[in-house]
């Protein structure tokens, strides 16, 4: 097709592939039964609910590409989100402030035959709060006779009501057409933002120790916003000095408050784990050394592989490890990280402050690799090097031959390959593996995809 033909041509600049967009986030958030799945399934075009009940798979997926009147954006359902109807109240609270703290504009969306609850006006105080853009959609209007409700709906001081039909797609159009006028061009908070301060997301499983080391390395260097230029705060991220260096700490407001220990905290926790790896640039996972590595710091790990983004990993509580201990620890890491050997480490302690200050020459080298472009010349000079010394082996008497390769990206790298046949994983592993040798690439997830060409 037409993009593999233009990498071929080597048309595809270095600068084109920077300026890639990253795509504005809008956000679906109301009560439960006020029709938001019903609307993004509309927005969506399909039918079938969207988030299946599947636990570990598709709960983590918070956001959906769509498209209305040409403009693109990733679409977040928190429909599916919804785990309990006790304390309801508070928990649609706690998904609004997710959902918004991704977002970059909001659908609020209420039942206009029931009209404004308490509960709406709790998520309006929060639409307030966070100064994003929000459209009120005015649902379940399924008629002219319906209007009169929407308009009660002024009274919560968002501006106009968009009475629509979710169901019948009554309104839906204008209701886009206003959403869409309200998302910016690009995202605030992408991983591909080209300027401003570089983008942290602590996290970790509860009881890590994350909000002891956040206190351990801010302190006093607590910077004033205004200070900086060119940045867009989102207010449940958090500004902190480093070595004379600022970053943004995502959702710290996540890891300050202490969640409280209702049914399903656990869910938000991945929620909001799973929210601000999407808005960081790198990852630094954070497990608890001294106890045995968990499934769930596993699966913490993992999401920030698989969302894209640079990862260190922190073994905190150093302090308590005794001799004891180190082999076993060590076996694990062998073990259950061996794919994620490329992935810096740091011993520390977050109550003694023992090693707290090498986080952030290791978050650095992260980024860098992050960013690390390999010129096309020397990628397939490399290349030909690699495969004149270890072919790809035989198999039915075939043999794939690479033609080409380039870097279709940064952030993560990516590699595209151009081979005469299939590669084999293994093959590809390798390749891998030489790849993060020669042009070491310490600390961030690459990708490699190969295409057949005659
Ligand atoms: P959610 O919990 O906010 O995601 O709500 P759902 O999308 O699951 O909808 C809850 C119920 O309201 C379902 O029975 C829908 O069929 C119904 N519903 C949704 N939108 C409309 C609408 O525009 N008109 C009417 N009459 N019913 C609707
Ligand atoms: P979070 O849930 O990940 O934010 O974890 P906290 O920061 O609240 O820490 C959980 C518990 O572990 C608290 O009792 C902390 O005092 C303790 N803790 C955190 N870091 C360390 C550490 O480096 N060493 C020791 N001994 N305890 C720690």
């Amino acid at each position: 097709d037409e993009t593999d033909q233009e990498l071929l041509e080597g048309e595809w600049s270095d600068e084109e592939a920077e300026a890639e967009p990253v795509l504005p986030v809008l956000a679906i958030i109301g009560r439960p039964n006020v029709g938001k799945s019903t609307l993004v399934n509309r927005i969506l075009g399909r039918r079938e609910a969207v988030v299946e009940d599947k636990p570990g798979v598709t709960r983590d997926r918070v956001s959906y590409p769509a498209e209305w009147a040409g403009h693109r954006f990733l679409l977040v359902d928190t429909g599916g989100w919804e785990v309990d109807v006790a304390g309801i109240e508070s928990k649609v609270a706690e998904q609004a402030e997710v959902a918004i703290s991704l977002a970059d504009a909001v659908v609020f969306v209420v039942d206009a035959a029931v009209g404004a609850t308490a509960t709406d006006e709790r998520v309006v105080e929060l639409l307030r709060r966070s100064g994003k853009p929000v459209v009120l959609a005015a649902n379940k209007v399924d008629g002219a006779s319906g209007e009169a409700d929407a308009a009660y709906l002024w009274s919560l001081g968002l501006g106009e009501p968009y009475p629509v039909s979710a169901l019948h797609g009554r309104g839906t159009g204008d209701l886009l057409d206003a959403a869409v006028e309200a998302l910016p061009e690009e995202s605030a908070h992408g991983a591909q933002r080209p300027s401003g301060p570089r983008r942290v997301a602590l996290v970790g499983r509860p009881n890590v120790g994350k909000s002891s080391l956040l206190n351990k390395i801010a302190g006093s260097e607590r910077v004033v916003v205004d200070d900086v230029a060119g940045t867009t705060r989102d207010p449940v991220d958090e500004l902190i000095e480093l070595r004379g260096v600022p970053y943004w700490f995502v959702d710290t407001a996540g890891i300050r408050r202490r969640v409280h220990q209702t049914r399903g905290a656990d869910f938000y926790a991945s929620l909001r784990t799973a929210a601000a790896i999407e808005k960081a640039e790198v990852g630094v996972v954070l497990v608890d050394a001294s106890n045995p590595l968990t499934e769930q710091d596993i699966r913490v790990i993992q999401q920030v592989v698989d969302a894209g983004r640079a990862l260190v990993i922190a073994y905190n509580k150093w302090d308590l490890m005794d001799e004891d201990r180190r082999p076993y620890l060590e076996r694990e890491i062998e073990k259950e990280l061996v794919q994620i050997q490329w992935a810096p480490r740091v011993n520390l302690s977050a109550r003694t402050g023992w090693h707290a200050e090498r986080l952030v020459p290791a978050i650095e080298r992260s980024l860098a690799s992050w960013d690390r472009r390999v010129p096309t010349g020397k990628l397939n000079g490399f290349l030909g090097e690699l495969v004149a010394a270890h072919p790809h082996p035989l198999r039915g008497g075939k043999q794939p031959r690479i033609l080409f390769a380039t870097q279709a990206s940064t952030r993560p790298p990516r590699f595209v390959i151009f081979a005469t046949g299939f590669l084999e994983a293994g093959y590809r592993r390798f390749i891998e593996r030489r790849l993060r040798e020669t042009f070491g690439f310490e600390g961030t997830p690459i990708e490699i995809s190969v295409r057949v060409r005659e």
